[in-house]
């Protein structure tokens, strides 16, 4: 027997087909600084889309062929987002936090012929150019000083002046929806960035994942403040996701820092927002300073890196319910969700909510323990997670003449991406990561989990951050050391800081090094760059 069902292929073009029409009146606002910030319908974007797309397509950009974004969040870079697969090419977006020899390594590794960029972030591109041999064209979007593009290699075009007066429809191709629609490449916390190339088809489904009620469940009645970049994982699949769905987009442009995102907040009135904890902490610190109205938030979407348990309380206090969720560059990002399951009281929900949350339809999940053996689902057996569905990445990008990468410690061989993060899953799909594999800290044959010191540590009132890694022990051959940021004016010290610890946490895990720091550091994507730490400790700077 034969399906009798049409076979319409899952593509991008489709996505902004209907965002466009059934929901052309939905908004993409982007701020600006100015005192009214910018705003573009959904049919608009449509329609300029198209323009961008006849324009690339002049400058040569063919099907299969990448090109690059070094952006913010914002209307234009919505606009790329949606042209640039539609017409068959690939949209490269670059991290514009990498270091620059990583930045230059991406951009060269993918072949990237053209790249759009923010006028704001010239004084990060420019410098690159000589080291960027293959460019060929740059399109300089939005506010900033254009003459440091004086006299450089690449033509010079400005967005605006190139896509004015070009049709505002296109005949997008009817694309296989197994070919490749973007591209994100890994911040590379270990070696080269390693690149995830997404196809139609993983992010429609994605994005439909995104839509569902257990997932964001947004509709075209809310309005999503994407703080998640652009620049990194599709920021969490948000731009298709709410294209698809109506959603009202609020882009905050470069305008990151705590006190215009209380601003954005409280004058726009976003009802769901997606950031990563260190936002959170920074938004958290400056509406205790200077009071703000939040409490059109009433979903929020927070991960990336574990929420501590302190911050979701203290955001509760504020009317505002954070919802922890796990992903990566490799899943789309979207894994799990801590939706908690119906019919709780607030109690029942709370430890549901601790979870990184419970995996959606798409997404299958097995743990394997430290001798290689399949763990069960009970709650209590830890192993490194494994994952597989159709937004999973099979393997990455090798190059433009070489095959996929499949490297053993990132793909199983019976196909199943290993995350590297090591937790448990209760029998009813909740997982709860403990560590990312490199992280947990191996104290004489036992584990001990630096995110939970590092979640009991920041319960405590006078402790701003705490990041906690593994450093070498002559007897133990491992052990923590904490390093802790103090809110500023406290007054305590390491003893009261182990005491405190010693209420929730076992005593032989509690931690014998301890340094205050002024600030912990942060990976290109705001996670603690562990890395960083034991760097600085094996060079006895944290002493
Ligand atoms: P990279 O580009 O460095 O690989 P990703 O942005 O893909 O980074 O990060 C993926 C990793 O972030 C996960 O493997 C996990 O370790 C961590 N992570 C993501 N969400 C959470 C969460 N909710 N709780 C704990 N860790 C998380």
């Amino acid at each position: 027997m034969h399906s009798t069902m049409q076979d319409v292929p899952l593509l991008i073009s489709r996505i902004l087909a209907h965002g466009s029409t059934i929901h052309g009146r939905s908004t993409v606002t982007t701020w600006t600084g100015e005192p009214e910030p910018h705003r573009r319908t959904f049919a608009e974007i449509g329609e300029r889309a198209a323009q961008l797309a006849h324009a690339l397509r002049e400058l040569g950009v063919d099907e299969g062929q990448p090109a690059g974004t070094l952006m913010w969040n914002n209307a234009e870079h919505v606009e790329a987002y949606l042209a640039i697969p539609s017409m068959g090419a690939v949209l490269h977006t670059l991290n514009l936090r990498l270091p620059p020899e990583q930045l230059a390594y991406i951009v060269n590794h993918a072949a990237d012929r053209i790249i759009l960029v923010n006028g704001s972030l010239l004084p990060l591109l420019v410098p690159l150019l000589p080291h960027l041999p293959r460019v060929e064209h740059v399109i300089v979007a939005g506010p900033g000083d254009r003459s440091a593009l004086d006299g450089v290699a690449p033509a010079v075009h400005d967005y605006e002046e190139l896509i004015a007066g070009r049709p505002t429809r296109y005949d997008w191709p009817e694309l296989d929806e197994r070919a490749p629609a973007a591209m994100c490449y890994t911040s590379g916390t270990t070696g080269d960035p390693k690149g995830v190339v997404y196809s139609h088809r993983s992010i429609y489904l994605h994005s439909m994942q995104v839509n569902m009620t257990e997932s964001m469940g947004l509709t075209d009645r809310d309005t999503s403040l994407v703080v998640v970049p652009q620049f990194h994982v599709n920021a969490w699949g948000l731009p298709h996701s709410t294209f698809m769905a109506g959603v009202h987009m609020l882009m905050p442009d470069r305008f990151l820092q705590p006190a215009p995102l209380a601003e954005m907040i409280e004058r726009e009135r976003p009802t769901h927002a997606a950031a990563v904890p260190t936002i959170w902490q920074g938004l958290l610190a400056e509406v205790t300073a200077n009071p703000r109205d939040l409490t059109s938030l009433d979903r929020v979407t927070i991960g990336g890196s574990a929420c501590p348990p302190s911050l979701m309380e203290a955001y509760d206090k504020l009317g505002v319910r954070l919802c922890h969720a796990w992903g990566m560059t490799e899943t789309s990002p979207l894994g799990t969700m801590a939706n908690p399951p119906a019919g709780l009281t607030a109690e029942e929900e709370w430890p549901y909510r601790l979870t990184q949350g419970r995996f959606p339809a798409g997404v299958e999940a097995r743990l394997t323990g430290p001798g290689g053996d399949i763990m069960p689902w009970d709650g209590e057996s830890a192993g490194e997670l494994e994952v597989r569905g159709p937004w999973i990445a099979a393997a990455y990008y090798g190059g433009p003449d070489a095959e996929p990468l499949r490297p053993e410690d990132k793909f199983s061989p019976d196909g199943w991406l290993k995350t590297g993060d090591v937790g448990t899953i209760s029998p009813d799909g909740f997982l709860t990561l403990t560590d990312r594999a490199k992280d947990v800290i191996k104290s004489g044959g036992e584990w001990i989990s630096s995110v939970e010191l590092e979640n009991a540590l920041m319960a405590h009132p006078d402790v701003a951050e705490a990041a906690v890694v593994a450093v070498p022990d002559e007897k133990w051959g491992e052990r923590p050391l904490a390093t802790v940021v103090l809110k500023e004016g406290a007054t305590t010290d390491y003893a009261e800081l182990r005491a405190f610890l010693g209420e929730s946490i076992a005593k032989w895990q509690l931690p014998e090094r301890w340094t205050i720091v002024p600030t912990v550091p942060k990976t290109s994507v705001g996670k603690f760059d562990k890395k960083v730490i034991r760097r600085q400790y094996a060079e006895g700077a944290l002493d």
